[in-house]
């Protein structure tokens, strides 16, 4: 699996770039304490186990999270920024790179994030030894002239965000496609199921189900993949959360420990109290804003 960054307190002097807390913080008071999740992970390539009605939480351990950073002095990889009709992109993404050759692309002009195109060219490649099928990214970052147009010729505004709303204009977004099936035939066709249910061994999320359909405000899109990471990938399809859940259950509960792939994951989700949120003081670690006025830390060994 993908390591994300490596942070030292050292590198943590001011970096210029990071767009955060565009929005007020939110009310909410969270614990600080990492909670242990009870589920375990998968290793099997079989549809996810039915998911828990809602993430267990037994007893907090103590705080690894204990060296207070001033959040104007941080640089992160905005990799769980929330954006949807509600919360506008924070800024443009760095990093975006041209998809092609990685993968196959509908046109040479799709660009993505570098991370995110990574993650995609491990899930096709992935697919590409299941089905004989092609399996192309029609759509990856679009700016805002390009999202105006893109929401001005839908027919179905259900399926597009207006301009500074969109995924896709953080780079971390692939509208994944496969030649011979076209898109409104693609939900339920057995490469649609495969990918929905293998992308978040890649770190990605299938990011509008149908059946989240009230709470992200799109309708079903089994193409629309959104690259968010481990261990977030893992527990958004454990506990069947959409990204809208996902932030909320970490608001609410203040984060978990996770097992995966070799890894021991603790994630914190904090917002600021006087400008600072805390770190490990050692080991390895990313931080991201959650474009709502929080942070999420994820920490692992
Ligand atoms: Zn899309």
């Amino acid at each position: 699996m993908k390591v994300l960054m490596s942070l030292g307190i050292a590198a943590l002097i001011c970096v210029a770039g990071f767009h955060m807390l565009t929005d007020s913080p939110e009310k909410l008071r969270v614990s600080q304490e990492p909670r242990e999740a009870s589920i375990e992970p998968r290793e099997t390539d079989t549809k996810p186990a039915p998911p828990a009605v809602q993430p267990v939480h037994t007893a907090p351990e103590p705080s690894v999270f204990t060296v207070p950073v001033s959040v104007a002095e941080i640089s992160g990889t905005r990799f769980l920024e929330l954006v949807n009709g509600d919360h506008a992109v924070s800024g443009e993404p760095g990093a975006v790179v041209s998809a092609w050759p990685a993968v196959p692309v509908s046109t040479k002009e799709v660009t993505i994030h570098e991370t995110a195109l990574e993650a995609v060219s491990g899930l096709i490649a992935a697919a590409r030894e299941k089905y004989d099928s092609t399996f192309y990214i029609s759509s990856g970052y679009r700016d805002a002239a390009t999202q105006r147009r893109v929401y001005n010729e839908a027919a179905d505004k259900a399926m597009v965000q207006p301009p500074g709303h969109s995924e896709h204009h953080t780079g971390l977004a692939a509208d994944i496609f496969i030649i011979g099936i076209g898109q409104h035939d693609m939900a339920g066709t057995s490469e649609a199921r495969w990918l929905a249910d293998n992308s978040w061994k890649h770190g990605l999320i299938l990011r509008y189900p149908g059946s989240k359909r009230e709470i992200t405000g799109i309708a079903n899109e089994p193409w629309h993949f959104r690259y968010i990471g481990q261990p977030h990938a893992w527990y958004c399809v454990q506990n069947n959360l959409c990204f809208e859940e996902y932030i909320q259950s970490l608001k609410s509960g203040g984060g978990y420990t996770a097992e995966l792939d070799g890894k021991r994951y603790t994630v914190s989700y904090q917002v600021p109290e006087n400008g600072l949120i805390y770190l490990p003081e050692s080991g390895s670690y990313d931080i991201s804003g959650d474009n709502t006025g929080g942070f999420i830390i994820t920490a692992w060994e």
